[in-house]
């Protein structure tokens, strides 16, 4: 486990993954002959563009990664969440069609037998088909989650063990059993989907084009990295807590090595769901990057929470390529807002970042 952090922006998916892989030495990290299994996450029957599921092309683009270096033994599996059906959930994301193509089978975890493994006295079942794996790629996708606040790699595990078990985890509070699973289960590799996340739901339904991809070895790095992406400190988040106390990577992302190949440059789509929508009035926007709008998102989300953004009018944070050059009174996001009378800088700027600046500029102070 090493503490880098690799990311990449764009819209030619096959290329910002292939990019990473490269850049991270991919092939030199995984043993000849390996069993390898792609966990996806699958929580539900919808496709990526949902904002719910890991993009099919993006596993398509790592498969072709691994059979042009001579790996061939691959498997992709999952267990979507209580009550969807996993086989379902294969064909609507796309998945049956990436088996096909390049001869991958697909396991559904739900049919699995599964074997008890223990951590600290708390018994936990395992799918057995993931015990069995060499190497394991974990492919989650960057979302919020409205009990964890955020679901990620660490998380994304869950799919790994019965619907019992699932439950059970509901029952414990979630965060200890999420870090102890990961204790059970190694991610050998984390391939974060931040192409198109949720901002509140697993499930999906505000989906909020970010068009980055993140990978790394380290889940809870990983994890702590995407928290604070989306406005949060790791520490906010119980089950990154928990996993770095019992040793199952470091939440330090002062001291990682974060390695950024290309900035983004595609421009940002109109917002798809009526609550980004909610959140996109207070913008306004002229040739933003999609990064930089997905992460001013992030930060109005999280302020709206906090009960911050109502003093906030209407298209009042400006944002965008179209005002380099602009000398004007206002608040402005980004490097290219830098004429603007108040700005955070970044190119993009990170979501705690906005935040903070956001916060700090007084304007939607809950007294206002
Ligand atoms: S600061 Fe400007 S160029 Fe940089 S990501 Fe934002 S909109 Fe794009």
């Amino acid at each position: 486990m090493d503490n880098r952090i690799i990311v990449t922006y764009g819209e030619n998916v096959r290329k910002i993954v292939r990019d990473v892989l490269e850049k991270a030495d991919f092939n030199g990290m995984i043993p000849s002959n390996s069993n390898i299994g792609i966990k996806p996450n699958l929580v539900v029957s919808k496709p990526s563009s949902s904002g719910a599921t890991t993009s099919p092309e993006m596993v398509s683009a790592l498969i072709e990664y691994l059979k042009e270096h001579g790996h061939n033994n691959i498997v992709i599996l999952e267990s979507s969440w209580l009550g969807d059906s996993t086989t379902r959930a294969f064909k609507v994301c796309g998945y049956e069609d990436v088996s096909q193509k390049y001869g991958v089978p697909l396991f559904d975890i739900k049919k699995d037998t599964y074997s008890v493994r223990t951590y600290k006295g708390t018994d936990i079942a395992v799918s057995d088909k993931v015990l069995g794996l060499d190497f394991l790629i974990n492919m989650p996708v960057l979302k919020g989650h409205c009990q964890t606040y955020i679901t990620c790699a660490l998380k994304n595990l869950k799919g790994c063990i019965p619907d019992r078990e699932k439950r059970r985890f509901h029952t414990m509070g979630l965060h200890r059993p999420i870090a102890y699973l990961n204790k059970i289960i190694k991610s050998d590799f984390i391939l974060v989907d931040g192409l198109c996340g949720d901002l509140d739901f697993e499930e999906g339904g505000n989906p909020v084009k970010m068009n980055r991809i993140i990978c790394g070895t380290d889940p809870v790095l990983i994890d702590s990295y995407v928290a604070a992406v989306m406005g949060y400190k790791p520490e906010d988040i119980e089950y990154i807590k928990t996993a770095a106390e019992i040793g199952v990577g470091s939440c330090d992302i002062k001291n990682a090595e974060v390695i950024v190949i290309d900035k983004d440059t595609s421009l940002a789509a109109p917002p798809a769901s009526r609550k980004v929508q909610q959140l996109a009035e207070y913008i306004d926007e002229k040739e933003a990057c999609s990064a930089c709008y997905g992460n001013l998102i992030q930060a109005l989300a999280r302020l709206n929470e906090k009960g911050l953004l109502k003093g906030f009018k209407k298209k009042s944070i400006k944002i965008g390529q179209g005002y380099k050059d602009c000398n004007l009174d206002g608040i402005g996001v980004g490097i290219c807002t830098s004429g603007l009378g108040r700005n955070v800088k970044g190119c993009p700027p990170s979501t705690g970042e906005i935040l903070e600046f956001l916060k700090n500029t007084g304007v939607g102070s809950k007294d206002k």
